[in-house]
């Protein structure tokens, strides 16, 4: 990013959110890979195509316990002119057969167990006389003799090799987010770690002279850090590996001391100072580590946003995401800028949020042209959505967060919308979503 296009916009000229966005993530690269223990990759991209080494299941196996047999010895039983077989072997799941299955003979068999040579239909328990034979108390059954009362189609309850996944199969191309259902899918091609693209480091700092962090005595004059917590779950919530630095005061030396042990991430998320009012020493210090704009983006909240990249001593640079320093504003510009940001460097293909579409059940305004995103509950009912807003929109008013479960959109053109108008809606927390029928 050129320092002359992106101090273009400092102060004057408004970026719109889209602009922002498209310079933001232009700045960010899909992360190297790296091999996971299976049950830690949830959440990660997978960084190759997975093709099975092996068929699923393995061997032609049995899907009932009942008895193995040649499907022509038994083409006549009946209820009351039952087939009699004798039974040469017993095969559990995770055995082999040790015999083959001739004329007149069967074998009996547990669900999962692989078919012996000769069989091709296993007659489950409920069709044979398994339970006269188990009252006479037959040991294991071998040898003795089974008698077959009901037929089954040619080929009942074999489940083939392969029928599940197939030897060379692609399992999953690279690109596929991980879910929890897909690992047992893994494990059963025999993965025990995959690779994945890994997970971004992202560095946290709070800066501001007033803050002081939760659990600490408040002085007077003084309020708690909001920022650090929050964007720590917010960077965990979208598949980041957050690095909280703590809290730099506004002067060269802290930020500057802080700003080192930031610069050893992938990206670095900074709260406050970056706004026109400032007093300049953050965007001074930022300024003089590597390329940064500060920005007017076009909306609200969320409106100053300091963007670049920042360098180390070596000349690796890292990018800057300088977020605003008002909670609920540096909340949004984390849900519009930095997740997205870190889902690209995860690699996953749909970085933003879908919206859906609800009936608003009271207004929002639009005074000056920036694009709203309103704090809303929203729910489904009577086989729609609707969103309400969460009362006082100001900035700095963190309740307006707390019931929240979605971010509803005034377009910038628009001077409101009300009560009972579609908005849409980006939904940031659908396991709040309550359904009411
Ligand atoms: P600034 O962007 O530095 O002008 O800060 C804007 C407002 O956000 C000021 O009222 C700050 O006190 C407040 N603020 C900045 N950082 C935090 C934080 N980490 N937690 C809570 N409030 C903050
Ligand atoms: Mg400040």
């Amino acid at each position: 990013m050129g320092t002359d296009h992106a101090h273009r916009h400092y102060g004057d000229e408004m970026l719109s959110v889209e602009e922002a966005q498209e310079y933001i993530l232009r700045a960010m690269n899909v992360l190297e890979s790296e091999e996971k223990p299976l049950s830690e990759a949830i959440g990660q991209v997978l960084a190759q195509d997975l093709v099975s080494k092996i068929n699923i299941p393995p061997l032609t196996n049995s899907a009932m316990d009942g008895y193995a047999v040649r499907h022509e010895d038994i083409t006549e039983a009946s209820e009351h002119t039952p087939i009699y077989l004798q039974v040469i072997d017993e095969i559990a799941a995770g055995s082999l057969p040790l015999k083959q299955v001739t004329p007149g003979t069967a074998s009996r068999i547990m669900t999962g167990a692989p078919i012996p040579n000769g069989a091709d239909t296993v007659i489950p328990f409920e069709d044979t006389d398994e339970p006269q034979r188990t009252e006479r108390r037959e040991s294991v059954m071998v040898p003795g003799r089974v008698a077959i009362k009901y037929l089954s189609p040619k080929g009942s309850s074999v489940r083939p090799f392969g029928q599940d996944i197939k030897q060379g199969q692609l399992v999953y191309p690279a690109g596929t987010v991980i879910r929890s259902v897909d690992l047992g899918g893994l494990a059963s091609i025999g993965l025990g770690q995959v690779p994945v693209v890994r997970r971004p480091i992202v560095s946290i700092l709070s800066t501001g002279d007033e803050l002081v962090l939760p659990g600490e005595k408040l002085d007077d004059g003084k309020i708690y850090d909001a920022n650090g917590v929050g964007l720590i779950a917010a960077v965990r919530a979208s598949g980041g590996i957050p690095n909280f630095v703590g809290i730099a005061r506004d002067n060269v030396d802290d930020l500057n001391d802080k700003l080192d042990e930031c610069l050893r991430g992938d990206l670095l998320i900074t709260s406050a100072g970056v706004s026109k009012g400032d007093f300049d020493v953050v965007k001074d210090v930022l300024s003089a580590r590597g390329e940064m704009g500060f920005w007017s983006v076009r909306m609200r909240p969320g409106k100053p946003l300091a963007f670049g990249m920042l360098y180390d001593d070596s000349g690796k640079a890292i990018p800057h995401l300088g977020l605003p320093g008002n909670p609920v504003s540096a909340l949004v510009a984390f849900e519009i800028f930095a997740r997205p940001s870190i889902r690209k460097m995860l690699g996953i293909p749909n970085v933003f949020r879908n919206t859906v579409d609800a009936v608003l059940q009271d207004s929002i305004e639009n005074n000056d042209g920036r694009r709203v995103y309103a704090r809303v509950i929203i729910r489904y009912q009577d086989g729609g959505f609707i969103a309400s807003t969460t009362g006082n929109q100001g900035s700095n008013l963190l309740s307006s967060m707390l019931k929240s479960n979605g971010l509803a959109i005034c377009p910038e053109n628009q001077k409101f919308i009300r009560a009972g108008d579609q908005v849409q809606v980006h939904v940031t927390d659908w396991d709040r979503v309550e359904y009411v029928s």
